[in-house]
């Protein structure tokens, strides 16, 4: 067998591609690893943690509210935004730290640059090194899309928002993913006055129907301007900002313009195709069940392969990985009924199939609550919560469940268990409610409010 430097080069230090290369060596491998730009990837760097430490900055002033509203005399203060921005950047700088020891300590050989594939066993790095491997792992992430369209050249991206020198007064958001709807809530939450366009007739496609209509209701009265069916006509800088014409006939300057039009995979320039590695309609590169691409000896993971783009799915794809390739152990990696969270305000979690896609399916039965919850209704707040099961109605298993409510996200980790083992609506009705809270409901509904199909 030909001798190679190390038996495992990974191209990415995000979440998946340190995972990986960590479990590696630490299992007695040789292994180097090379990331051009911070060590954490998007998830640490630029996406879940900084915006989730957003999310909770942003949180504040609605928590004062109903601090008074529960008899607290408080007055509202004001938002520090250099002064967040200079924790935010410790804290990351921390959490790089951790990802590099956590290497160093495994004996990951780090290489700070760029690195391209020439061969289905050679890596050249950007200082014109070569090293080969047995092994490669291609875990380069996914990087924001800037569609060509009116206002591109004028406007930011997600990756924009963490460097802020200062909160803009105003801001256009373009999308109604994930992204456009954690921000939109984010920066009204601290205080920037937010319109929101997006292009088809309801934000966050692809989850339920019923979930996506009360987080739209609940952005719209954390004061969101939120306007569906309109997306971007004409744009120019101007005296302020970025004048805007919508498809909607609407006009207005505002200080910053978000593109939040979805992500890409980072496939460009580093030598796949040139090695042989099939890339699909995105750019995404191809693999198989086990993470491998045509080219035998080289893997990919996480968000370059465009399966699930969530940082928990990467680094499963990676520990699958290394029990396939260094543990002679064939791991399949499972992406059926993955839960999820998006942190908008109100938060939604969500797993498995929403009522649309079960319905297409077989006769099922919906289980539904909407209502105002003891904490905010004491404080005088209309807003609403919703849990719902969809139950296949012959063989009784929960097939989805979907939570908007405050904490969703950590809602919905719990509930996935259940979902994940198969549980079925009268092993959910056997558990005991918690009272009071939110969540009992998920064991209390008792009559569905539609039977489907
Ligand atoms: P999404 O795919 O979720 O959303 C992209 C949005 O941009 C959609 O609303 C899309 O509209 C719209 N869009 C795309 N092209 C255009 C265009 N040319 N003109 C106008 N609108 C356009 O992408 P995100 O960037 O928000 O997120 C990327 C991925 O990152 C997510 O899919 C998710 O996997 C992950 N993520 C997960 C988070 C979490 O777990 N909480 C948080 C953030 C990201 P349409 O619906 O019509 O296609």
């Amino acid at each position: 067998m030909a001798d190679f430097d190390v038996d495992l080069f990974v191209i990415g230090g995000g979440s998946g591609g340190v995972r990986a290369a960590r479990v590696a060596a630490q299992g007695g491998a040789t292994v180097a690893l090379a990331e051009e730009s911070r060590m954490g990837g998007t998830c640490v760097i630029r996406g879940c943690v900084p915006k989730k430490l957003m999310v909770f900055a942003s949180a504040a002033p609605a928590a004062l509210q109903e601090a008074r509203a529960y008899g607290w005399e408080v007055s509202e203060g004001s938002f520090d935004w250099p002064a967040f921005r200079t924790r935010l950047d410790t804290e990351l700088d921390r959490l790089e730290g951790i990802y590099r020891s956590g290497l160093q300590n495994a004996g990951v050989t780090i290489h700070d640059q760029r690195a391209v594939l020439i061969d289905p066993h050679t890596i050249e790095l950007a200082d014109g090194t070569r090293v080969t491997a047995r092994h490669i792992l291609v875990a380069t992430g996914g990087r924001p899309f800037r569609p060509e369209m009116a206002g591109a050249e004028h406007a930011m991206v997600s990756d924009d928002l963490f460097h802020m020198e200062a909160l803009p007064k105003s801001m256009l958001i373009i999308g109604g993913g994930f992204i456009a709807c954690e921000f939109a809530g984010i920066l009204a939450g601290l205080g920037v006055e937010v319109t929101q366009y997006y292009r088809g007739e309801q934000i966050l496609r692809g989850f339920d129907g019923e979930a996506r209509g009360l987080v739209a209701d609940g952005m719209r009265h954390r004061g969101v301007n939120l306007h569906c069916g309109t997306t971007l006509l004409e744009a120019e800088e101007r005296e302020g900002g970025i004048w805007v014409k919508g498809t909607n006939g609407d006009e207005a300057v505002y200080e910053r313009v978000l593109f939040a039009t979805g992500r890409v995979p980072n496939t460009a320039g580093i030598g796949l195709e040139e090695a042989g590695v099939r890339l699909g309609r995105h750019g995404e590169i191809l693999v198989n069940e086990y993470s491998q691409t045509d080219v035998p000896s080289i893997y990919a993971i996480g968000d370059v392969t465009g399966r699930i783009n969530l940082t928990p799915v990467a680094i499963r794809e990676g520990m699958a990985f290394v029990e396939t390739v260094f543990n002679a152990n064939p791991t399949p990696v499972d992406h059926e009924l993955v839960p999820s969270a998006v942190y908008t305000q109100p938060e939604l979690g969500t797993v498995g199939l929403t009522e649309e896609e079960a319905t297409t399916r077989g006769p099922v039965e919906v289980y539904a609550t909407s209502f105002r919850p003891m904490r905010s209704a004491f404080a005088g707040s209309p807003e609403r919560v919703m849990m719902k099961l969809i139950v296949d109605a012959e063989t009784r298993i929960v097939l989805g469940c979907h939570i908007v409510a405050p904490e969703a996200g950590e809602m919905i980790q719990l509930a996935a268990i259940a979902v994940k083992m198969g549980a079925t609506k009268e092993q959910f009705d056997q558990t005991c409610a918690v009272h009071p809270t939110m969540a009992e409901e998920l064991v209390t509904m008792r009559v569905p409010a539609r039977r489907v199909g």
